[in-house]
């Protein structure tokens, strides 16, 4: 089973909207299973407090390297599980890295707040920082939120069998070619006529040609990498399943 454990000033936030739809039916099914740890029950003090001014000055508070640390130390979690941070100076969350963690025993996520935690504990901990975006959050959680999800729909069995992963936005390096459905006429816009023709081969010629030139406009750093690796395909000659 793949779990997550996570560090939080707030538990109440979870599982939260995981626990609905798929991530939620998933959970209850025990595909997977979630942990929400208080790092409140690691402060040792009589006010129980987990933060502290900054050291060097300046505004807003810091959560305490041993408050963290001991938090940690109580999630007892085994050594091969990722330890994570989420933090906008991390490594921006890929599909790549969401594929590996949801491969791998599911991991640890530690959810800052306030300004953030003491660099410390990161480095004593070997925490890995994970970013979900070049924004700044109020708190971890919703960050984590974001991480689980994204690594729950591709657990086996918690996704419909047409819906796979492999097709999507960002596994091929591409953003995913525009979808339609029924009604055929929507205001005077029809569905593009390839999409109805059943020829299979030029619907994924036709989608691989979209997703390309999707991607080259929105996103030239994707691009760039995809050009890169060198692996362009010829959307004439691509006769792969769509
Ligand atoms: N002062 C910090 C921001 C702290 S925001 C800075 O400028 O870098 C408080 C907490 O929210 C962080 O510790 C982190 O856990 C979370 N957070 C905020 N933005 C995030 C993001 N883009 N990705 C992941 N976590 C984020």
């Amino acid at each position: 089973m793949w779990r997550a454990t996570v560090l939080t000033l707030f538990p109440e936030m979870f599982p939260g909207p995981l626990g609905i739809s798929l991530a939620g039916r998933a959970l209850t099914s025990g595909v997977w299973s979630l942990e929400a740890r208080d790092i409140r029950n690691a402060a040792t003090d009589k006010h129980r407090s987990v933060d502290d001014t900054p050291a060097g000055g300046g505004p807003g508070m810091v959560l305490r390297a041993d408050v963290l640390a001991a938090a940690i130390d109580a999630a007892n979690v085994a050594p091969e599980r990722p330890r994570l941070l989420m933090s906008p100076r991390g490594a921006p969350l890929t599909q790549p890295r969401v594929m590996e963690l949801a491969e791998g025993p599911g991991p640890l996520i530690v959810c800052g707040r306030f300004e953030g935690v003491d660099q410390r504990v990161i480095e004593a901990r070997g925490l890995e920082e994970v970013s979900v975006g070049d924004y700044v959050l109020s708190g971890g959680e919703i960050a984590a939120l974001a991480l689980m999800d994204a690594c729950v729909r591709l657990l086996p069995g918690v996704m419909g069998k047409l819906s796979s992963g492999a097709d999507e936005s960002f596994s091929d390096g591409l953003l995913e070619y525009p979808q339609y459905t029924r009604p055929q006429d929507f205001e005077g816009r029809t569905i593009p006529d390839v999409l109805v023709s059943g020829d299979h081969a030029r619907i994924a010629a036709w989608r691989r040609a979209e997703a390309e030139a999707l991607t080259r406009a929105r996103r030239p750093d994707l691009w760039a990498a995809k050009i890169g690796q060198n692996i362009v395909s010829d959307p004439r000659k691509d006769t792969t399943k769509g």
